[in-house]
């Protein structure tokens, strides 16, 4: 599995659709200091489901969106596109080549695309995990991230060993299991309650 290609329009500095392939060879993105270089990896972070402003370098979510320059006007929609080569089937989609969408308007709506179909965060989440390739997954090291690493409690340490060893899904489906299980424990002894009332 490798980054095929990235589409950005409306996000951040890209007011213009821009498409980025990542031709085998490629190893780098240079440029000009402010030309957008970590633009694009907060794209990258942004279309996997990044939800915190703060870690995109920004103050609200709504910060993402082109907010114009002296000779044009802002915009109104942010979209970022990530296409994968999925042709060893890492990812557990029956597609050999994945495009995530991700798509932001003003108002706050957002919504998210598997390969052009509407999909839920969620969705996107489950693909990814156990990849590395998610927004908690290791493929993304950013600026200090190797610090944080380091010098971060053990139990976080852990967190990037689990999604390397494959048993984050499980882990988080156990979670599921488990708070299923409390509410369906709750309804039963609210059930025991209504039933003694009732007798
Ligand atoms: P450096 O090499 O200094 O780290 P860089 O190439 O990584 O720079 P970025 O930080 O990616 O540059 O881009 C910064 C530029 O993006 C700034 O000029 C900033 O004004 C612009 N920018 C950020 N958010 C928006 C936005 N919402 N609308 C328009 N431009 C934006």
């Amino acid at each position: 599995m490798y980054l095929k290609k990235v589409e950005i329009h409306g996000f951040k500095s890209f007011a213009d659709r821009i498409e980025i392939e990542f031709e085998k060879g490629v190893t780098g993105i240079v440029g000009p200091n402010g030309s957008g270089k970590s633009n694009i990896n907060d794209a990258i972070r942004w279309v996997l489901g990044e939800q915190s402003a703060k870690t995109l370098r920004g103050s609200k979510m709504e910060d993402i969106i082109f907010a114009g320059t002296t000779n044009r006007k802002p915009l109104g929609m942010a979209e970022v596109s990530l296409t994968l080569d999925n042709s060893e089937k890492k990812l557990p989609i029956d597609y050999s080549e994945v495009t995530v969408t991700r798509r932001v308007y003003r108002s706050g709506e957002s919504e998210y695309y598997l390969n052009k179909s509407l999909c839920r965060l969620k969705d996107i989440k489950e693909i990814f995990m156990d990849t590395g390739v998610g927004i908690d997954g290791y493929s993304i090291i950013g600026q200090g991230k190797i610090d944080d690493i380091l010098s971060n409690k053990s139990e976080n340490r852990r967190l990037l060993f689990e999604e390397a060893a494959g048993i984050v899904k499980y882990k988080t489906r156990k979670e599921e299991a488990e708070k299923k299980l409390e509410n369906t424990k709750q309804n039963l002894t609210r059930l025991d309650d209504i039933i003694s009332e009732l007798e």
